[in-house]
């Protein structure tokens, strides 16, 4: 992880938040490349979950909401973690969290381990951030940033299904910031009080349920293998008694195996009819379909697809990260899968001169009109310039050289099998493009 968060730094893919102020605790800024890669792995589940079928649409449902959403959704009440403080040492655990974690003071023990150390007993926490809406700080204005998007797309679930025309069985999707005041942040990106979800709330008839939750959960295992990620990373783990949601029949959790261990990285949810029911109790307006053929009325069941975008992101730069040697020299490199890459192609002049960087400017502008984002570099010996597009996770780079001028060919050199190319300086963009898919 040392080397992840390393390389993030040091490449612009995420910068600690407030830096110059000291930091602000488990807050990060996605840098140049890392909002690249995030809007890239957010697009990919856009693109498949949304533009690639008929029966999902999407959603931008406001972070704030009227507060009695969350008495419905049973966020008020429930939505908490339980907190274990050290009465000693002030540091505080998330008591089912308590096998992995730490206690601050030398030598590093189990908390409560130390003969000195007061364990207090557990209390539960509310994770929802509360701010005031309106100028007043009063009770009456208390609303709380959303600590996920689901809740907008049940509230809107008859808006959408009826301005799309959709019927049951179909989905909402969205992206958005949700926000959880974490008891124990940590491990980079992994855990933030501020992150990014993509949600699918997936409307079916109650009795079709279980067959939706294998089926979503098998498209979405099938998602993360078809942008790159090494299955035998990944793996199952569904819910026992003692850890489902308050609203949930069946939870299964994809994991990833990240450095520090087995983690979530997505969650697939039968959440029945508990929240379209609620909303139905306490707005007191029926949430109800009715179906056009068969006349049946019923309140759906919701599957769910959960997946962290900034988690996404971390599992996709961890499973690509690589040190290797390469002609005697060490190299980093991020083997993304291309639609994951930030930048998709870096043109080289090989040399200052001979009109080597006219030629490689006016490739740069014909990248950047196809929409291809592509970068330029003519610092350096060429094999630093390589390098450093190999940190980036950048799939081509692409140089022109003496022979551009005679035959107007360059090469394309693949980060990967480090393969070189010859190809026509008019066909770059359409090879690119052809490789992206
Ligand atoms: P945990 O039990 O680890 O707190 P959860 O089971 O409550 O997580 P969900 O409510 O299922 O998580 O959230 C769906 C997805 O959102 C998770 O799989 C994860 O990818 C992401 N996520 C949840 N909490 C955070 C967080 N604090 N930081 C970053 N991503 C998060």
């Amino acid at each position: 992880m040392e080397k992840i968060v390393s390389l993030c730094k040091r490449r612009g893919f995420v910068f600690q938040s407030s830096e110059i102020y000291g930091g602000a605790a488990s807050v990060w800024d996605y840098g140049p490349l890392g909002v690249e890669l995030r809007k890239n792995v957010a697009d990919a589940w856009w693109s498949t979950m949304v533009h690639a079928r008929d029966d999902i649409e999407g959603l931008d449902a406001g972070i704030l909401m009227h507060p009695r959403v969350w008495e419905a959704s049973g966020h008020v009440s429930g939505f908490t973690d339980p907190l274990l403080e050290c009465k000693t040492c002030k540091k505080r655990w998330r008591a089912d969290h308590i096998e992995d974690a730490g206690c601050p003071r030398k030598p590093s023990v189990a908390p409560g381990a130390h003969k000195d150390c007061e364990l207090g007993e557990p209390r539960l926490f509310n994770l929802m951030f509360k701010t005031f809406m309106g100028p007043v700080e009063e009770d009456a204005s208390v609303v709380y940033l959303r600590p996920e998007t689901a809740q907008g797309s049940y509230v809107n679930f008859l808006n959408v299904q009826q301005t799309a025309r959709q019927r049951v069985p179909f989905g909402i999707a969205q992206v958005g910031k949700a926000f959880r005041n974490e008891i124990t942040p940590g491990n980079f990106i992994f855990r933030t009080r501020e992150f990014e979800q993509a949600e699918m709330q997936f409307f079916v008839k109650p009795g079709s349920d279980d067959e939706w939750f294998d089926y979503w959960l098998d498209q979405r295992l099938k998602w993360h293998h078809g942008i790159g990620i090494r299955p035998e990373k990944l793996r199952q783990h569904a819910h026992g008694p003692n850890e489902l949601a308050h609203y949930a029949k069946t939870a299964i959790d994809i994991e990833y195996e990240f450095p520090f261990g087995w983690q979530e990285l997505e969650g697939v949810h039968n959440r029945t009819d508990f929240d379209l029911s609620r909303h139905q109790e306490y707005s007191g307006k029926r949430l109800l379909y009715i179906d056009p053929g068969s006349g049946e009325r019923f309140v759906p069941y919701v599957v769910e697809t959960a997946m962290g975008v900034g988690r996404a992101a971390l599992v996709a730069l961890v499973d690509a990260y690589r040190e290797e040697e390469v002609e005697g020299q060490a190299r980093v490199v991020l083997g993304l899968d291309p639609r994951l890459a930030p930048i998709k192609a870096a043109v080289f002049p090989l040399m200052k001169k001979f009109g080597q960087p006219e030629i490689a400017r006016e490739l740069l502008k014909g990248l950047r009109t196809a929409r291809i984002p592509a970068g330029y570099d003519q610092a350096g010996s060429i094999g630093r310039r390589y390098r450093r597009q190999d940190e980036a996770g950048t799939p081509w780079c692409v140089t022109i050289d003496r022979q551009t001028s005679e035959d107007r060919t360059v090469t394309i050199r693949d980060r990967d099998t480090l393969a070189q190319e010859r190809v026509g300086l008019d066909h770059v963009v359409g090879w690119i493009r052809e490789r992206l898919g």
